[in-house]
């Protein structure tokens, strides 16, 4: 199993991407925490994994606190010891052109993207070091590579996830600290639901990929096994874009 021993805090767990990954992991052989302001889905979730012979831990957290981050980070030493792998995979989208977006929706959406990621850090690596190492997986976006046609602050807040994880990379690297973050494409979750919400829009999403084919939360979940997990002991500050060839045209 190759998450044996691990413990593994997942942001945004509850449902979508975030889920499949507590799966997977748990699966792997990880005690998984997952965190999340959607409580009854979070721990459903956590029964689940439970019920099929795994360990797995709900607590509540909003990103966006650094209190809650505290207690997270607090909950999941005290159920099992350590912390480490963290799973920023939380966040939010909304759409809007540069003039449609407002101030405040600008805020909303880098408190949750961007900012939630840069605390879940903060407060992770303390205990990271306690571990004697640890792996941070930041998930971003292909609007985190390119420019966004569609969702002005979604793209800067994952455009800021992407530089973020290779500022935590180079300056913890040294403390066996790795940070790396994930590109997804078009994903079949909640929020892929919200951003092609008709068929027709599905189909342009689809038809934009080199594979021609929405992807699924095991798709990204794959890869953030893989940059959890000591297979990619080598890596650090470094970019998986899984995204069905989208962003390779
Ligand atoms: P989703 O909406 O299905 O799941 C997101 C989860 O984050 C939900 O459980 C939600 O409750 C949680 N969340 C939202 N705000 C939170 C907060 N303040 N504190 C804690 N949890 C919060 O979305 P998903 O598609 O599974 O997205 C997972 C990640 O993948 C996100 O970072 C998203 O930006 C990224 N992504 C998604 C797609 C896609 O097509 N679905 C594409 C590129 C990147």
């Amino acid at each position: 199993m190759r998450l044996e021993g691990k413990v593994a805090l997942i942001t945004g767990g509850a449902r979508g991407q975030g889920a499949a990954e507590a799966r997977l992991f748990a699966r792997e052989g990880a005690r998984v925490v997952i965190a999340d302001v959607l409580d009854p889905d979070g721990m459903a979730v956590a029964a689940e994994i439970n019920e099929l012979g795994g360990d797995a831990t709900f607590v509540h957290l909003d990103v966006s606190s650094q209190d809650d981050w505290q207690q997270a980070i607090d909950a999941t030493v005290a159920a099992y010891g350590k912390l480490d792998v963290l799973v920023n995979n939380a966040a939010i989208w909304r759409g809007g052109h540069v003039l449609e977006t407002t101030g405040e929706q600008w805020d909303t959406v880098l408190d949750i993207n961007a900012k939630g990621v840069f605390l879940g850090t903060k407060l992770a690596i303390p205990e990271m070091r306690k571990a004697g190492g640890g792996s941070i997986v930041n998930i971003s976006s292909t609007a985190g590579l390119v420019g966004s046609r569609t969702s002005t602050a979604y793209s800067a807040s994952k455009g800021a996830v992407r530089l973020f994880t290779k500022s935590t990379a180079v300056q913890y690297g040294r403390e066996n600290i790795r940070a790396n973050s994930i590109h997804p494409g078009p994903i079949d979750t909640p929020m892929g639901d919200q951003v092609w919400p008709d068929a027709g829009s599905r189909e342009e999403a689809i038809e934009r990929t080199v594979l021609k084919r929405i992807g699924t939360p095991e798709d990204i979940a794959n890869g953030a096994l893989f940059l959890a997990s000591d297979d990619s002991s080598f890596m650090t500050g470094a970019e998986l874009v899984i995204d069905g060839g989208l962003t390779s045209q």
